[in-house]
């Protein structure tokens, strides 16, 4: 078995239709996406034409260091969204995947307080997130190499542009 789950972006093309296709077939309707950055804003823009739902927000959330190297709790960066543009609303929260689940708890507990309805999507979800969200498209246990962070970042260091 391979040690890392692999989303390509074509593989990631057929998945986030199958997940919104999951959605639609639930009956919900969101009134706003909800991404966490950064992975799941993809998630979000994805699900977002598939829904044909144009209200597109983001939460910037940290968490992550590493390969499975975590602060001890997630943090909210600003800016956060406006309480105002969420009251009433039925949020569809998405991200690329609920590990821990904790990044996800964080910012549906945010939401609770002031929207209708809340549920979470998510590319991936592991078996131990204490977060399970009513629309995951696959399962595993295993780390995940996704298309949008698998490689090093392209930037300038020491005047030179890093694997362009
Ligand atoms: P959680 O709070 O559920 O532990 O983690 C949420 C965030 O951590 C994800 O949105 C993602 O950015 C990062 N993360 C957790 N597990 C993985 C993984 O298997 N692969 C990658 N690339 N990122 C992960």
């Amino acid at each position: 078995m391979a040690e890392r789950e692999e989303l390509t972006w074509e593989l990631f093309g057929s998945a986030s239709r199958e997940l919104a296709g999951q959605i639609a077939e639930s009956g919900y309707e969101p009134d706003l996406i909800l991404s966490i950055a950064r992975g799941g804003l993809f998630v979000a823009g994805a699900l977002g034409y598939a829904l044909d739902v144009k209200n597109l927000h983001v939460m910037n959330v940290e968490f992550y260091t590493g390969v499975d190297e975590r602060l001890d709790l997630p943090v909210m960066l600003p800016p956060v969204p406006n309480a105002v543009d969420l009251t009433g609303a039925k949020v569809l929260v998405a991200d690329d995947v609920a590990d821990t689940g904790a990044t996800l708890k964080l910012v549906r507990d945010f939401c609770a307080d002031h929207v209708s309805e809340v549920r979470c999507a998510v590319v991936y979800e592991k078996p131990h997130s204490e977060v399970k969200c009513e629309y995951v498209w696959r399962r595993t246990d295993r780390w995940i190499n996704f298309a949008w962070s698998k490689l090093p970042p392209v930037v300038r260091h020491e005047g030179q542009v890093l694997d362009a």
